[in-house]
């Protein structure tokens, strides 16, 4: 292992000329970082298209034009420009971890990524490359730094800090090195040259492993190479169990470039488009146009296959700045999803004009989330209705109409929506939220919100029984990518599987080494365990 001192540059004592002058050496920085921003992004698609949007964010937030103005400000006040940068991306830093939202609240990486990146260039400081063979052991890494990080020399990379989703563990892991976050800061007094292992997939770390663990690594990691290269072989192939069911695989997406993400890893379309990318981070909201024109780039990008677009799914955990909503004290338990939709009828009814105009097009799911009750299901389907009358062309042909199983009260009476919509898709990340109280990703309730809880595989019985034998159930929850849970989920009844782009290649060949239809004892195990690590457990004998 190695471990180079990756250290925050702090703004340098700099001697003020003229504002004029300050302010141009600013956006000289500014310049020069975008290019090289986009060159990382360049090198990033090549490995991982998907991954390469991370690097779109850094952009917006480069030429964030709040704060470029705040920066010009205080160097308008006399301030130089390194520290006048610095203090103006503390303040933005400083607004993103004060958001409730944990997933918002990474924005602050991200903008502090982009700083330093600036101060490197205005302090003249070389951008901090990693250099180093074998394990690499660090606090944290800056998404530029590893996006190049050398996958000949570096074997693993293990953060102190950071998270799962942690922009740096997702560029390291795109270009095929194994990542483990969140080490605490213990891992930083390993000496360097000490051996250590590590695994990927679990987050296991052995320092000075003896001889036969290290030798039990490397073939687990030899068998998952394989694995892995056997699964995209066959990722363009249709994925059945060896009993001969189909199920679909499909893939989550919340950009153009997921689509072409997921057409190279060989999804059966997309069974789930967050189309809140297109209303976050701006003033106003999209067109129809641009609604129109974006998903239909998606239905191209993956040469036409279905493509299920949910609506509208923000609230007071993800606020809109042109939805103006009243604090409250529960954002998940609020304002959200379709309840949200149905309170702000225009932004609603113009992407369903606009969902329905493509429709006429290319074929088409629509999907209503955290749905609670019938009568919301309905009002929704009056507005689909409307938005149909509205464009003029009759109902189009290929639109199924399906809603989100998140809400337990929605699971519970399945067999009372199954008349109004044409599947059901279960988010599992929501489910398991809502069925066991603990928020999604507050670390400190983790562990108790796993989908594995029999609580949680109870509900989803319970929506395939209550769908009947002509309503396709899907699950686009996390837990469809979680190959321990492929042979369950297929027992009760679930026929797609929408997953992030990456992993669409191991779950279909995990669906090839099960079979459906022979596993009635593993179903009715799980029903009755008393915990998830006994599902667990059960599911890997
Ligand atoms: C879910 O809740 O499982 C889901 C897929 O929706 P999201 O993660 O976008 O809330
Ligand atoms: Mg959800």
């Amino acid at each position: 292992m190695f471990t180079p001192a990756v250290v925050d540059v702090e703004p340098p004592d700099e001697h003020f000329d003229s504002a004029d002058a300050q302010s141009a050496r600013l956006r000289d920085a500014i310049d020069d970082v975008r290019a090289d921003i986009e060159s990382l992004r360049a090198t990033t698609a090549q490995h991982s298209p998907a991954d390469a949007a991370i690097f779109d964010a850094h952009l917006v937030m480069l030429d964030d034009p709040d704060l470029v103005a705040a920066a010009l400000e205080r160097i308008e006040s006399g301030v130089p420009a390194s520290r006048a940068w610095a203090e103006a991306v503390a303040a933005v830093e400083a607004e993103w971890r004060a958001v409730d939202d944990p997933y918002l609240r990474e924005r602050a990486v991200d903008v502090h990524a982009v700083g330093q990146q600036v101060l490197r260039k205005l302090a003249g400081i070389p951008d901090a490359t990693i250099d180093g063979t074998g394990i690499l052991v660090v606090d944290d890494l800056l998404p530029a730094q590893a996006a190049v990080l050398d996958a000949e020399k570096v074997a693993g990379v293990i953060l102190a800090g950071g998270s799962p989703t942690s922009h740096a563990a997702i560029l390291a892991r795109a270009r095929g090195i194994p990542a483990v976050v969140a080490a605490g800061s213990d891992i930083l007094a390993i000496e360097p040259g000490v051996t250590v292992a590590l695994d990927g997939s679990t987050g296991e770390i052995i320092v000075d492993p003896d001889s036969q663990t290290l030798e039990r690594l490397r073939g687990e990691a030899s068998r998952a190479a394989e694995r892995g290269e056997l699964a995209r072989a066959s990722a363009h192939e249709s994925a059945s169990t060896a009993d001969g069911t189909r199920i679909l695989v499909a893939a989550n997406l919340g950009s153009v470039e997921d689509a072409r993400a997921a057409a190279e890893s060989g999804a059966d379309g997309s069974g789930l488009v967050r189309t809140e990318f297109l209303y976050l981070d701006r003033a106003q909201p999209p067109s129809v146009d641009e609604q129109i024109d974006t998903y239909l780039a998606m239905a191209d990008a993956l040469g036409g296959q279905r493509i299920t677009l949910r609506t509208l799914d923000v609230g007071g955990d993800k606020p809109l700045p042109f939805v103006p909503q009243p604090a409250e004290e529960n954002p998940f338990l609020g304002l959200r999803g379709l309840r949200l939709a149905l309170a702000e009828k225009t932004l609603f009814d113009d992407q369903l004009r606009a969902i329905v105009t493509v429709a006429h097009q290319t074929p088409i799911s629509i999907m209503f989330p955290m749905v609670t009750t019938v009568d919301e299901l309905l009002t929704a389907r009056e507005h689909l209705d409307a938005a149909i009358t509205s464009v003029g062309r009759g109902e189009p042909a290929g639109l199924e109409v399906g809603i989100m199983i998140e809400v337990p009260a929605a699971a519970l009476k399945t067999a009372a929506f199954a008349r109004y919509v044409d599947f059901f898709s279960i988010g599992t990340n929501d489910l398991t939220q809502y069925t066991l109280a603990a928020e999604r990703g507050n670390t400190s309730v983790a562990a108790l919100a796993d989908p594995l809880d029999p609580a949680v595989v109870t509900l989803i019985n319970r929506v395939c029984r209550g769908a009947g034998p002509d309503r396709l159930v899907a699950v686009c929850g996390e837990l469809a990518a979680d190959e321990t849970a492929t042979d369950l989920l297929v027992a009760l009844g679930v026929r797609e599987l929408s997953v992030a782009p990456r992993a669409v290649p191991p779950v279909k060949q995990a669906v090839r080494g099960i079979e459906a239809t022979t596993n009635p004892r593993l179903v009715e195990r799980c029903l009755e365990a008393d915990a998830a690590h006994s599902v667990r457990a059960a599911l890997i004998k």
